[in-house]
């Protein structure tokens, strides 16, 4: 179910539950500001996902409250992530889902990492 990118955070989404440890990941990176994992429903050879760890609902939320710091150390994290899987050569996707047209499902910003094949065209 889509949700409504305008609402408040909740720290009950499932991804506030893995940042807190308290449901299991499959852990692929971790810094400072963000924590990447694989997707559980994988769409993609390579579907990862990377998150902030403060507390944001999308991107709309992430772009307009996060710090500077915030931002550019989610952003190289999302970088470090893709490169150290070897997708720079070949190629990736990132994906930001945002709100009820975007599919976002989880209320906490996620991009997606895809690769391990070629993607095909942007939208199916
Ligand atoms: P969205 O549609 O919000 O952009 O994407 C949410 C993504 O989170 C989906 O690709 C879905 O498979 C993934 N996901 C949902 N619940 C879990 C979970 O508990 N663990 C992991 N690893 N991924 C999840």
């Amino acid at each position: 179910m889509p949700i409504d990118a305008t609402e408040p955070y909740h720290a009950d989404n499932i991804f506030a539950k893995i940042l807190r440890g308290e449901i299991p990941s499959s852990k692929v990176y971790e810094d400072e500001w963000a924590y990447a994992f694989e997707d559980i429903n994988p769409q993609a050879e390579i579907h990862t996902l990377v998150i902030p760890k403060g507390e944001y609902v999308s991107w709309d939320d992430f772009s307009t409250s996060a710090s500077a710091e915030e931002i550019a150390g989610f952003v190289r994290a999302v970088g470090k992530v893709a490169r150290d899987k070897g997708l720079v050569e070949p190629g990736y996707r990132l994906l930001a889902n945002v709100g009820a047209h975007g599919g976002q499902e989880v209320p906490h910003f996620h991009v997606h990492i895809f690769g391990g094949q070629s993607l095909g065209r942007m939208i199916a």
